[in-house]
C-alpha cells in the first residue's frame, strides 16, 4: 500500500454566551458528525470551547470552525490566528452561510448550508492544495443515513472528566414553521427530513448514557415518524430532553406517547401571548393555542416545560414584563428563558428591520439575546434592556427559591 502522509485537522466550536446552560453542557453535534466522515489520512482534534477553552492554539494543517452569530467574533479571532501562521481555515454554520463575504475576511474557505455532502470535497481539495473560496450546494443533503458522530473526540478533549455532558441525537432536520426571527427554516429547510429509525437508535445506543438530548428543532414535525420514534424510545428506557412546537402538543395521545418514551423536559417556544405579535413574527402555529392547558397536561405527565419567550416585539409595551412574569408563575413553567428579540443574519426579521433602518448594532458578540441590537417600536432600547434585566433577575430569584425550598423535586435541567 502506498504511504499516505497524515494531516492534522483541528475542529473548533467557539464559545458564545448564547447557548450556555449554566452547569449543563450539551456538546454541539455538527462537528462530531462531520468528523465521522473524515478520511483515514486525517488525525482529528476536536475542541468544543463550551467545555475546553482553546487557550493555547495547537498545531494543525487545517482548521475547521463552526460559526453561530454570537460566537462569530471568537471564531474570527481563531481564524485570524491560524491564517497568520499560513494554516488554511474553513468556516461553516448558520452565521457564515448568511454572511460568506464577511467570513472570507477571516477564512480561506466557507461552506454555505449543511456541510455533510460537501465535506469530502473540501477535504479532497485541501489535500490537493486547491481549496476553493466557497462551497455551496443547491440541494439539501440526504440525512436518512448519517454516520455515527465521533463523540469519542469530544470525550477525549474534556478537561473535567468527572462531569459528563449530555450528548445529542438528531432524528431529522428542518421545520415547517415560518418564524421570521429563526434561521432554521432557511438553513435546514421547511420540510422535515427524517432519518432512518435504525440509525437513530444506533446513535442512542452508542452514546451509552441513560440521559440524552433529542436535538431536532421540532421533533414532532414528522408526525408519523415521531410516533414510530417515541414507541422505539419507550423500549430503550432512556430519559430525554427535546424541543417541540406547540402545534403538535394539542393531543393527549401524543402527550401520553411522549411521557411513555422517557421525555422528561420539553423546550417549547411560546414567544408571546399576544396574537398580534404572533402574527407579526409568522408564528401562526402558536395562535389561539391553549398555552395553559398544554403546560398543565405536560406537567401532569411528569414532563417539565422549558419555556422560551421573547420581549421587544413590535406590539410589546412596557406592560409585557409584568404580564410575562405572571404567566410564567401562574402556569408553573419549570425553567423560563426570556430572550430579547434578536435579528440574526439570514432571517426574515433582519431583512425587515434593515429595510426599516432599525438595526443599531452589528457587533455579533452582542447577539446573545440579552442585549438590544435594534430599535424597538414601543419602548426605547434602554428601557427594553433594563426591564429585561429586571425580569431575568426576578425569574432567577424565583428559580433559586423553588429549588432550594425543597418543594420542587430536585430533578431538572439543572441536574439533567
Ligand atoms: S417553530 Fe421553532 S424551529 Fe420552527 S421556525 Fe419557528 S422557532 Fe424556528
Amino acid at each position: 500500500m502506498a504511504y499516505q502522509e497524515t494531516k492534522k485537522l483541528l475542529m473548533v466550536n467557539p464559545v458564545s454566551k448564547r447557548f450556555s446552560w449554566g452547569n449543563v453542557h450539551f456538546p454541539s453535534l455538527g462537528l462530531p458528525l462531520l468528523a465521522a466522515s473524515g478520511p483515514d489520512w486525517l488525525d482529528i482534534e476536536l475542541v468544543d470551547e463550551f467545555q475546553t477553552a482553546l487557550n493555547s492554539y495547537p498545531y494543525a494543517d487545517l482548521v475547521a470552525i463552526s460559526v453561530l452569530t454570537a460566537a462569530a467574533v471568537r471564531a474570527y479571532e481563531i481564524g485570524d490566528h491560524y491564517r497568520e501562521l499560513g494554516i488554511p481555515v474553513v468556516m461553516g454554520g448558520m452565521h457564515v452561510s448568511a454572511l460568506p463575504d464577511e467570513a472570507l475576511l477571516h477564512a480561506d474557505a466557507v461552506v454555505i448550508g449543511e456541510a455533510d455532502e460537501l465535506w469530502a470535497l473540501v477535504l479532497d481539495d485541501f489535500k490537493e492544495g486547491r481549496l476553493k473560496r466557497l462551497y455551496s450546494s443547491t440541494t439539501k443533503p440526504d440525512v436518512s443515513l448519517l454516520p455515527q458522530p465521533r463523540w469519542d473526540l469530544v470525550r477525549a478533549a474534556r478537561r473535567d472528566q468527572t462531569k459528563e455532558p449530555i450528548y445529542s441525537v438528531q432524528a431529522g432536520r428542518g421545520c415547517p414553521g415560518g418564524c421570521t426571527f429563526c434561521n432554521v427554516p432557511d438553513f435546514f429547510g421547511r420540510v422535515y427530513r427524517r432519518r432512518n429509525l435504525e440509525s437513530v437508535l444506533r446513535d442512542i445506543e452508542a452514546i451509552g448514557r441513560s440521559r440524552l438530548l433529542m436535538v431536532d428543532d421540532n421533533l414532532l414535525a414528522g408526525r408519523d415518524f415521531a410516533r414510530e420514534l417515541l414507541s422505539a424510545l419507550k423500549d430503550l428506557g432512556k430519559e430525554w430532553f427535546g424541543l417541540s412546537s406547540l402545534a403538535y402538543l394539542d393531543n393527549d395521545e401524543i402527550l401520553d406517547a411522549l411521557a411513555a418514551s422517557g421525555c422528561r423536559h420539553l423546550f417549547i417556544g411560546f414567544e408571546t401571548s399576544s396574537q398580534e405579535n404572533l402574527a407579526e413574527v409568522g408564528k401562526g402555529s402558536n395562535m389561539k393555542r391553549d398555552y395553559a392547558g398544554i403546560i398543565r397536561r405536560l406537567n401532569e405527565r411528569g414532563i417539565r416545560v422549558i419555556g422560551s419567550f421573547i420581549v421587544g416585539l413590535d406590539h410589546d409595551t412596557e406592560a409585557v414584563f409584568d404580564e410575562m412574569y405572571d404567566f410564567i408563575e401562574r402556569n408553573d413553567i419549570y425553567v423560563p428563558i426570556v430572550n430579547i428579540l434578536t435579528p440574526y443574519p439570514g432571517t426574515r426579521l433582519r431583512t425587515k428591520l434593515e429595510a426599516e433602518g432599525r438595526i443599531i448594532s452589528n457587533d455579533w458578540s452582542r447577539y446573545s439575546c440579552d442585549e438590544v441590537v435594534f430599535k424597538p417600536k414601543l419602548m426605547s432600547p434602554e428601557t427594553l434592556k433594563e426591564r429585561h434585566h429586571g425580569l431575568s433577575e426576578a425569574l432567577l430569584k424565583r428559580s433559586r427559591q423553588r429549588f432550594s425550598s425543597g418543594t420542587e423535586k430536585s430533578y431538572g435541567i439543572h441536574d439533567f
